[in-house]
């Protein structure tokens, strides 16, 4: 992000004295939609970043808005198919409120075929997808489409060789950048809420509702804390929850300067996604590490990556690399994201969402806003994202450590 953005929400903007609704720690996906809900039912918000907004695991280059496949169909499916399906329509809107393009586009998605027994499990979900992908008021009047392809067209999207079954094409899947859509979302917050960029959030003091910042030095009051620092979220929550429930997993990303292929279907190989954007531009990524020293450092992983990239994609061979990023994904130790208020406590937490958080965070973003404002969920969030899943989760871990510990004695 430019630097200028900083500054422009400095710690010189806060006024201490002032009394928050609501102090949203974190300005990724997550915290942004929720400030802006948040603002629009009419709280009085503001959000805080300890850098600036979008500079998390938010801000990286790869965008790739993947659904579920359509089987072994549940709520988490459901929620995540609902949410995705709903973009078109938030984006158009955030976009015209922000003034800002965010390179939105359902583009859909092809994966070769090389083997006969991924080809049955394609043509299995292009009979199931219909059932779970079209029906009721969920898909908002789009048609949504699953199905086996031949290679015509692709032969310098996908090498033909990593094909020789054909492509499974889906139309659900999207991509936006995620640069263009953190400073869109930005953009949208500032003009309901407060952004407070450069405030390192440390602990939160039940009794006075001040927030304190690392340093000793900035305070923020407010009613209700909601912690959405991304992977940071679990450190800031072990002093409520009494142990740290997840990790940062790190991923690298490259992107790079591709005319011609703008409005390609994303394509996912093997743990390798391609992911085209506007303007002739290309992402392509990413490791998964869930043990490094530096968040923000590209490595041989990375080399790794645009090596299996370029053999999988033939355009991509002579590209020109414009563009490398690493960020730290959240993920809890439960897996699925956690969405909710810690019991007694005017504390909220909204993280965990690990690959698919661009999708997603809009949904987990009004599920919460649907808690603080104590009112039914509109989307109701499935049973794994809940506050009281993971604090069992938490309870089963910790039971069974003890068990071992004694069958150790
Ligand atoms: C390599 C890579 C590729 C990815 N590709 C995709 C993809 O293709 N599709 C997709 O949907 N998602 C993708 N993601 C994003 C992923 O989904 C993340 O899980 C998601 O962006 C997390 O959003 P978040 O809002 O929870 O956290 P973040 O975006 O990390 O935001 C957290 C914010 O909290 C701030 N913060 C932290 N601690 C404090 C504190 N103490 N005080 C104040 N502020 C604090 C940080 O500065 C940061 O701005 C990718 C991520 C990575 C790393």
């Amino acid at each position: 992000m430019p630097d200028t953005l900083q500054t422009q929400y400095g710690l010189a903007q806060l006024d201490q004295t002032r009394h928050y609704d609501a102090l949203v720690v974190g300005g990724g996906v997550v915290g942004l939609w929720l400030a802006k809900i948040l603002a629009e039912e009419g709280l009085d918000v503001v959000l805080a970043d300890k850098g600036a907004c979008g500079s998390g695991g938010s801000g990286g280059l790869m965008g790739a808005l993947l659904p579920h496949m359509p089987s072994g169909w549940n709520d988490k499916k459901q929620f995540q198919f609902e949410s995705l399906a709903a973009m078109p329509a938030l984006i158009g809107k955030l976009e015209s409120q922000a003034g800002l393009n965010t390179g939105y586009r359902r583009c859909g998605r092809v994966s070769p075929i090389r083997k006969p027994g991924f080809l049955r499990q394609t043509e299995s979900h292009a009979k199931k997808h219909d059932r779970v992908w079209n029906t009721g008021q969920t898909n908002q009047g789009q048609n949504f489409i699953y199905e086996h392809i031949s290679m015509r067209g692709f032969q310098e999207w996908v090498e033909p060789s990593y094909a020789p079954l054909g492509l499974a094409h889906e139309t659900l899947s999207g991509r936006v950048n995620p640069r263009d859509y953190m400073e869109a979302l930005r953009a949208s917050v500032a003009e309901v809420a407060d952004i407070v960029e450069g405030f390192d959030f440390s602990f939160f003091d039940e009794g006075t509702g001040q927030a304190h910042s690392k340093d000793g030095k900035y305070s923020i009051l407010a009613g209700k804390l909601v912690l959405s620092a991304g992977y940071q979220s679990f450190e800031l929550l072990k002093p409520f929850v009494g142990e740290v429930i997840g990790q940062g997993v790190k991923g690298q990303a490259a992107l790079f300067e591709l005319e011609g292929f703008d409005n390609y279907p994303v394509t996912y190989d093997d743990g390798i996604y391609i992911v085209p954007h506007e303007n002739g531009l290309c992402a392509i990524g990413s490791t998964s590490e869930k043990i490094w020293d530096n968040a923000h450092s590209t490595d041989y992983g990375l080399e790794k990556v645009i090596r299996r990239a370029k053999q999988l994609c033939p355009a991509l061979r002579d590209a020109r690399l414009v563009d490398s990023w690493a960020g730290v994904r959240p993920r809890c130790d439960a897996k699925d994201p956690l969405v909710g208020k810690l019991p007694g406590k005017p504390v909220y937490v909204a993280t965990g969402g690990f690959k698919i958080t661009l999708g997603t965070g809009h949904y987990m973003a009004r599920a919460l806003c649907d808690i603080i404002l104590e009112r039914p969920q509109v989307v109701p969030l499935p049973s794994c994202y809940t506050m009281a899943y993971h604090l069992e989760k938490m309870e089963e871990r910790g039971q069974k450590d003890s068990d071992e510990d004694s069958d150790n004695e």
